[in-house]
């Protein structure tokens, strides 16, 4: 069933920019959905309403029939360029909401040493983020996103720093994340990208966007085989 609905969603900044126009998009449980389009079609715009971080003008989005109206732990996010504490381990940097939030550490611990393990990152828990590569901090910024075990995961660009090699790397070790994963409920996924090619391999749908003002002029579903859980 549906679980993200937006509707009549518009957007703007200040008087002049209308960043998303009377947007309506419906996001079944379990979809993985890919929103591409031109720099400055709003693409950010409603990942960020989506996430809580910003408010629309019009319209709503909700999740689960509740609407959306600030951060929520069943929402993970990752945003273009991993997030970190520079002076936090790449475990406190995992168990942040964690320790944000008040929750007690022990039992999280576990869960963030099971997913780090998951992304590669098993022997590193302890190092500073700026030891470790870019894809490497992306995936602890992956880990941190996925501790509460949300069931939607946002991604604005999650990999549109690092190079093309690292960042096809990171592209496959989704995918076998988003397999493992398998075992619990299957996560609802919503990621931005500049890229149609990475949009076609990762996504069950794409949602295609344009600018001035922020539309969605074009949705395909990308039915071909590929492996899933
Ligand atoms: P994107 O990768 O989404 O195209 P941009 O480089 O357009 O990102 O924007 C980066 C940041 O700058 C975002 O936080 C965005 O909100 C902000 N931003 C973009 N355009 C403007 C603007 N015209 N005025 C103020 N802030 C802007
Ligand atoms: P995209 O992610 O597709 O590049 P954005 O959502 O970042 O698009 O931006 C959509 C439009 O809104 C652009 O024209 C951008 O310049 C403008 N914009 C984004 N953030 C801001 C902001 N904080 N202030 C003013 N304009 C912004």
């Amino acid at each position: 069933g549906e679980l993200i609905a937006v509707r009549r969603l518009t957007r703007r900044y200040g008087t002049a920019v209308t960043a998303l126009e009377a947007i309506d998009l419906s996001i079944a449980e379990g979809e993985l959905v890919a929103i591409v389009g031109p720099s400055g079609c709003g693409k950010s715009t409603l990942l960020r309403i989506l996430a809580g971080l910003l408010p629309p003008s019009e319209g709503e989005a909700s999740l689960a029939g509740r609407r959306i109206d600030g951060p929520r732990r069943d929402i993970g996010v990752v945003f273009q360029t991993p997030v970190l504490f520079p002076w936090r381990s790449i475990l406190d940097n995992a168990l942040l909401p964690v320790d944000v939030q008040g929750l007690g550490r022990e039992k999280m611990r576990a869960t963030a040493m099971e997913l780090l393990k998951l992304v590669g990152l098993d022997g590193f828990e302890h190092q500073l983020p700026r030891q470790l590569s870019g894809g490497m901090q992306q995936r602890a910024a992956l880990v941190r996103a996925l501790i509460h075990d949300p069931s939607v995961l946002l991604m604005d660009e999650p990999f549109g720093a690092l190079d093309a090699m690292t960042r096809e790397a990171m592209n496959l070790e989704l995918q076998r994340i988003w397999m493992a994963s398998g075992t619990s409920r299957r996560k609802t996924v919503v990621f931005v990208t500049h890229s149609v090619g990475e949009a076609v391999f990762l996504a069950d749908r794409v949602v295609v966007m344009s600018p001035r003002p922020g539309r969605i002029v074009d949705t395909l579903n990308v039915d071909f085989p590929r492996p899933r859980p």
